[in-house]
C-alpha cells in the first residue's frame, strides 16, 4: 500500500481541507461537509493537540506511525477519506475542527438529510463507544459484527443527536494519544477496517433510528471541555471512565424485532490493505552497490541509509 495520502492528511494544515468540500467558519473553526449523496455520514477531526513530523516502521504483520500526536484523529480523517471510499464505502463526510477543545464544530452541522446512521474514527485501539447512543440492540447488533463496547466520554459525534440516527465510534488504531510519543498500530486499523465493511454492507441502506437524550443541566458529562483545560475527549481517560449513561430502563428495554443482526455474508476484500514490502539496508545495498551493506564503505553507506529513510513515506 502507499502511504503518501496518509503522510499527507497527518501534515497537511486544517486550511488544506476546506476546498474538499463546503467550508462554514465558525466561532470554533472550521466545519467542512462533503456531500456524496450517502446513505451514512462520516465523522473525523482535523485539530490535534500537538503537531510532531510522523515516523514509520514496518513491523511484523504491522506497520506503526509512531511519535505522531496528530494520529488523534488525522488517522480517523485518513480512513474516512481516502480508505472508505476506495473501499467502495460511500459516506457523507463531515470534517470538524475544536474537537480536543470540547467544542467540535460538529455542533453547528445542520441538514435536512436523513442518515441511516453515523460513524467515526476516533477512538484508541480497536473498541467501539456509542455514547448516548447506546442501548441494548446497537450493542447486540456490533457483537454480530465482533465489536467490542466499551464507555467513553466525548467525541464530534455527540453534537449530532439531533440527526436522529446511531452513531458509532470505531477504534482506529491509535494509542498514547495526547502524548508526544503517540503511535499507531496499522495492523489494528485495517482490522477494525474489516469489521466496519461488513457492517456497512449489511446495514448501510437501513435506518437506526435514535431518540435525542436530553441531558440534566449538571452532570458529569456536561463538565467537560471548558472546565477541564484543553481537551476532554475518552481517549484522556484510557480505562474504568464512568460516563453518564441513558437511563436503566431505556438500556433494559427489549429488543425491537427489526434490529435483529442480518445474516453476515462473507465479503470478498475489496480494498487491498496488504502492506507494501520496505525495502531494507541490505536490498538496496545490493540493488545499488552489488555488495553487502556490511562491506560498504562509510560514504556509501550513508547513501544507503538516505534511500531507506526515504522511502518512509513514499
Ligand atoms: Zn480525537
Amino acid at each position: 500500500m502507499n502511504y503518501k495520502k496518509l503522510y499527507k492528511r497527518l501534515t497537511d494544515p486544517i486550511e488544506k481541507f476546506e476546498s474538499l468540500g463546503d467550508c462554514e467558519q465558525t466561532a470554533h473553526g472550521p466545519m467542512i461537509f462533503i456531500d456524496n449523496n450517502a446513505p451514512v455520514l462520516a465523522v473525523g477531526h482535523l485539530d490535534y493537540v500537538d503537531f510532531k513530523e510522523p515516523k514509520r516502521k514496518k513491523q511484523y504483520k504491522n506497520t506503526r506511525i509512531y511519535d505522531c500526536p496528530q494520529l488523534d484523529d488525522r488517522l480517523g480523517v485518513w480512513m474516512i477519506l481516502d480508505v472508505l471510499p476506495q473501499a467502495g464505502i460511500k459516506c457523507d463526510i463531515l470534517l470538524t475542527d475544536s474537537e480536543e477543545a470540547g467544542q467540535s464544530t460538529a455542533q453547528y452541522f445542520k441538514t435536512t438529510k436523513k442518515y441511516n446512521w453515523m460513524m467515526e474514527f476516533d477512538r484508541q485501539g480497536t473498541s467501539t463507544v456509542m455514547y448516548d447512543y447506546d442501548d441494548n440492540d446497537m450493542r447486540q447488533l456490533l457483537r454480530e459484527y465482533d465489536f467490542d463496547v466499551e464507555y467513553g466520554a466525548y467525541t464530534d459525534i455527540c453534537k449530532l443527536e439531533s440527526l436522529g440516527c446511531k452513531a458509532f465510534n470505531f477504534g482506529v488504531g491509535y494509542h498514547g494519544q495526547h502524548t508526544a510519543k503517540c503511535y499507531a498500530n496499522l495492523s489494528e486499523t485495517w482490522a477494525v477496517f474489516s469489521k466496519v465493511q461488513s457492517l456497512y454492507h449489511d446495514w448501510s441502506d437501513t435506518h437506526l433510528p435514535h431518540e435525542e437524550y436530553t441531558r440534566p443541566s449538571v452532570s458529569y458529562y456536561n463538565m467537560g471541555g471548558i472546565n477541564r483545560g484543553y481537551h476532554y475527549t475518552e481517549a484522556s481517560y484510557s480505562k474504568g471512565i464512568k460516563t453518564f449513561k441513558p437511563l436503566a430502563e431505556e438500556t433494559n428495554k427489549k429488543s425491537s424485532k427489526v434490529l435483529k443482526p442480518k445474516h453476515q455474508e462473507v465479503i470478498e476484500t475489496v480494498y487491498d490493505y496488504e502492506m507494501d514490502e520496505q525495502r531494507s539496508l541490505e536490498e538496496i545495498a545490493q540493488e545499488k552497490y552489488s555488495t553487502a551493506f556490511d562491506w560498504l564503505e562509510d560514504d556509501k553507506k550513508v547513501i544507503v541509509r538516505h534511500v531507506y529513510h526515504d522511502q518512509l513515506f513514499s
